[in-house]
């Protein structure tokens, strides 16, 4: 087998076998190896894996880390609520719906939630990192839903009232 070895960093653990993982958005490669295991031999093996890291590492280097609460969703937060706060107070009376009480969370599945009869929206953190014709787009789309809760006609003919794009603001946002 020949090739350069890729670059990774090397943790000794006690362990039976080695292991890889690419890390999300720097696509940093770390293995983790038996304490006795030759270098010679750990080097031998992620060469041999070479295809499989360039594969995993365009993947994970397209898409940021997903974000965990903590110190940097604590400062995406901050960076956050002023913009929603704005952009909630521009388009409560715009769309003639009741204001709502919202807050931020981690979510890493969906970029808003509304619950109608509680009148609350719930934003993810991860919009901070998002232009702003797409946070606006979730604002409006969220706002939508105090007045239709589904996705249905209703709630599509609301979007195309107040923001006609909406549909290409959808597909960039679902990285489409
Ligand atoms: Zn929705």
């Amino acid at each position: 087998m020949s090739g350069p070895v890729p670059p990774y960093t090397l943790t000794r653990k006690r362990m039976k076998n080695v292991r890889m993982v690419v890390q999300p958005g720097t696509g940093e490669v770390r293995v983790s190896a038996p304490l006795r295991m030759a270098t010679a031999d750990i080097d031998a093996w992620v060469r041999s894996k070479a295809a499989w890291i360039e594969a995993r590492r365009a993947d994970a280097v397209a898409r940021p880390a997903p974000l965990s609460p903590g110190a940097e969703a604590e400062a995406l937060k901050r960076e956050l609520r002023p913009l929603i706060d704005e952009l909630v107070r521009e388009w409560v009376p715009r769309m003639g719906v009741p204001t709502p009480t919202w807050r931020l969370r981690v979510m890493h599945t969906r970029w808003g939630s509304c619950n109608r009869l509680r009148r609350s929206i719930t934003f993810s953190v991860e919009l901070a990192r998002k232009d702003l014709h797409l946070v606006e787009y979730v604002v409006v789309h969220e706002l939508a839903h105090l007045l239709v809760s589904n996705h249905g006609p209703d709630f599509q003919s609301v979007m195309d009232t107040f923001l006609p794009p909406w549909r290409e603001h959808r597909a960039e946002l679902n990285g489409s």
